[in-house]
C-alpha cells in the first residue's frame, strides 16, 4: 500500500506504472476493465460519470448501481407535505445516466483497492485505473426496535425513504387529535435540516386545516442543539416558540410500540432514563451509517467507517487512484446534496490533474446548504462552511423566513439539480456568490 506520506506527492506519472494492469479492455462477461469506476450514480456519481465520460470517450468510464430509479431527494420534505409527489422526484436511471459511459446494473459487494478493483453481487470483476466512490449513505431503520413493523401501521411515517415518504402527508390528512412527533437520531445524517423541516409543513398544515388546538407538537432530538449553525438555530428557536412546538434535546428513539402507539426516548445524558410518550403520528428519521459494503473494507475507511479522504482535495488519504464525493466521504461538513455541487467541481479539476500526472490543486471550501423549509410557502436559506460559519450567496440576511427562498427550493433548484448538475454542469453558488457580493466573499 502507497503510504500516507507519500500520497499527495505522487503523480500519475507514478501511478500509470502500477495501474497499468487496468488495461482498458473488455475481457470477457465476468472481467471488465475501465479507465474510471464510479459506484453510485446518486447526485455525485452520475455528475462525475457526465463529467469524465464526456471527456474521456464512450467505453471509458463504468458507473455501477443497482437502482432502477435516480430520485431527486431533496424534494421528499415537499412530498411529505403534498406539496410534490413521489413520482415528481424520481426518473429512471436510463434517463439520466451519461450516454458514453456504460452502466452496469449491480450492486458492488466488495472493494479491493490494492488490486484496483471492485467485485459486484454477480461476481463480475470490474478493474479501474481510477475509482471514484459515491455510495450515499446508509439508512438502518431496523435499528429501532419495533419500527420496521410500525410502519405497517397508520400514522408512522418518514421522509427518508421512498418506502415510507407518502405515508407522511397520509398521516397529516388523517390526523385528528394527540401528539405528532418528530425524531432525530443519534447518528450523523443526510440534510440535517430534513427532519425539522417536516415538522413546521405538519404544524401549518394542522393550523389551516382547523386541527391545530388538538395536536400538541413534539421534536425529539439526539442533539444539544436545535440545528448545529447558531445563526439559524437562534432562528428557529424563534419559530418553534412562536408557534408552540416542544422541543427535546439529547433525546434518542430506541423503540416504537406500535400496538399501543408508544414511541420510548433514551436520555443520552443519562442514559437510564427513558421516556415514553403516545403517538397520533410519528414522523422518523432513521439512524445512519456508512455503506456496510465500504465499512467492510478497512483500507478504504475511518474509523467511523466513513470513505477516508482529504477533506480539501476529496483524493483517498491512502489510495491516490480514489477519489471520494458525497454522503459516503469523512468530509466533516454537513451531508447534503449542495455539498456534494460544492465537491464536484474539485474533484473534477483534481482527478483530471492527477490523470495528468499532476498534483492536486484545487481546495473544497466545506460549502453546504439547507433550505429550512418552515411551511407551505416560507424558508429560511441556511449555507455554511464545514467550520459553521456562515457562507451566503445573497447580500441579505439568509436566516430571516422569505418566500423567494421557498420558490428557488421549490421552483428552481429541481431544474437546476435535473438539468446542471446531473450533467456535471453545476459546481455550487461560488462565482454567483461572488458577484453578488462584489466579490467580496470567499
Ligand atoms: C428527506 C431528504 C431531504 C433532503 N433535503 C436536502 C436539501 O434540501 N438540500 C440538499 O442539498 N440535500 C438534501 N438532502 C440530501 C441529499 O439528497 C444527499 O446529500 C445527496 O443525495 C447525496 O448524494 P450522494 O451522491 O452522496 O448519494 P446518493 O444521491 O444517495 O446516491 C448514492 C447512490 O449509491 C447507490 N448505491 C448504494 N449502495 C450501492 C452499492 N453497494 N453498489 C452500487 N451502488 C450503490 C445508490 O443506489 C444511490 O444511487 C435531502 C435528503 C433527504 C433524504
Amino acid at each position: 500500500m502507497i503510504s500516507q506520506r507519500g500520497v499527495h506527492l505522487l503523480t500519475a506519472h507514478g501511478l500509470r506504472g502500477s495501474l497499468q494492469k487496468a488495461a482498458l479492455s473488455t475481457t470477457g462477461a465476468n472481467h471488465k476493465s475501465y479507465k474510471l469506476v464510479v459506484v453510485g450514480g446518486g447526485a455525485g456519481g452520475c455528475a462525475t460519470a457526465a463529467k469524465f465520460s464526456s471527456k474521456l470517450g464512450k467505453g471509458q468510464v463504468a458507473v455501477i448501481d443497482p437502482a432502477n430509479m435516480h430520485y431527486y431527494q431533496p424534494m421528499w420534505t415537499l412530498v411529505g407535505g403534498g406539496m410534490k409527489t413521489l413520482e415528481d422526484s424520481g426518473k429512471p436511471m436510463s434517463e439520466v445516466l451519461p450516454r458514453k459511459a456504460d452502466w452496469i446494473k449491480r450492486k458492488v459487494v466488495s472493494f479491493d483497492p490494492h488490486n484496483n478493483k471492485v467485485i459486484t453481487d454477480k461476481g463480475q470483476e470490474i478493474n479501474y485505473e481510477y475509482l471514484v466512490v459515491a455510495l450515499g449513505i446508509q439508512l438502518n431503520y431496523e435499528q429501532i426496535e419495533g419500527l420496521p413493523e410500525a410502519f405497517e401501521t397508520p400514522g408512522v411515517c418518514s421522509n427518508y425513504s421512498p418506502m415510507y415518504v407518502k405515508k407522511t402527508f397520509k398521516s397529516l390528512k388523517r390526523f385528528k387529535e394527540g401528539n405528532a412527533v418528530f425524531t432525530f437520531p443519534n447518528t450523523p445524517i443526510k440534510c440535517a435540516g430534513a427532519p425539522q423541516k417536516i415538522m413546521y409543513i405538519s404544524e401549518e398544515y394542522l393550523r389551516t386545516h382547523g386541527k391545530r388546538d388538538k395536536a400538541n407538537i413534539e421534536y425529539f432530538t439526539s442533539l444539544p442543539v436545535i440545528f448545529g449553525i447558531k445563526k439559524y438555530a437562534d432562528a428557529l428557536w424563534k419559530v418553534v416558540n412562536e408557534r408552540n412546538i416542544n422541543v427535546n434535546l439529547r433525546q434518542n428513539l430506541v423503540e416504537v410500540k406500535p400496538d399501543s402507539r408508544e414511541a420510548i426516548f433514551q436520555n443520552l445524558d443519562k442514559p437510564d432514563e427513558f421516556k415514553t410518550i403516545k403517538y397520533e403520528m410519528l414522523h422518523v428519521t432513521p439512524p445512519m451509517s456508512s455503506p456496510d459494503v465500504l465499512r467492510n473494507c478497512a483500507a478504504l475507511v475511518d474509523g467511523a467507517g466513513y470513505l477516508k479522504v482529504n477533506k480539501e482535495t476529496l483524493q483517498h488519504e491512502s489510495f491516490p487512484n480514489i477519489f471520494g464525493i458525497g454522503d459516503c466521504t469523512n468530509v466533516p461538513t454537513s451531508k447534503t446534496a449542495a455539498a456534494v455541487a460544492g465537491q464536484f467541481g474539485v474533484l473534477h479539476r483534481n482527478l483530471s490533474m492527477v490523470m495528468e500526472g499532476k498534483t492536486p490543486q484545487s481546495v473544497y471550501d466545506g460549502y453546504t446548504s439547507c433550505p429550512l423549509v418552515t411551511g407551505y410557502s416560507t424558508c429560511i436559506l441556511a449555507e455554511f462552511d464545514m467550520n459553521g460559519n456562515p457562507l451566503e450567496t445573497f447580500p441579505l440576511d439568509q436566516a430571516k423566513e422569505r418566500r423567494t427562498m421557498f420558490h428557488m427550493k421549490r421552483d428552481i433548484m429541481p431544474s437546476m439539480y435535473w438539468m446542471g448538475m446531473l450533467n456535471g454542469l453545476w459546481e455550487g453558488p461560488k462565482y454567483v456568490r461572488k458577484a453578488m457580493h462584489l466579490g467580496f466573499s470567499r
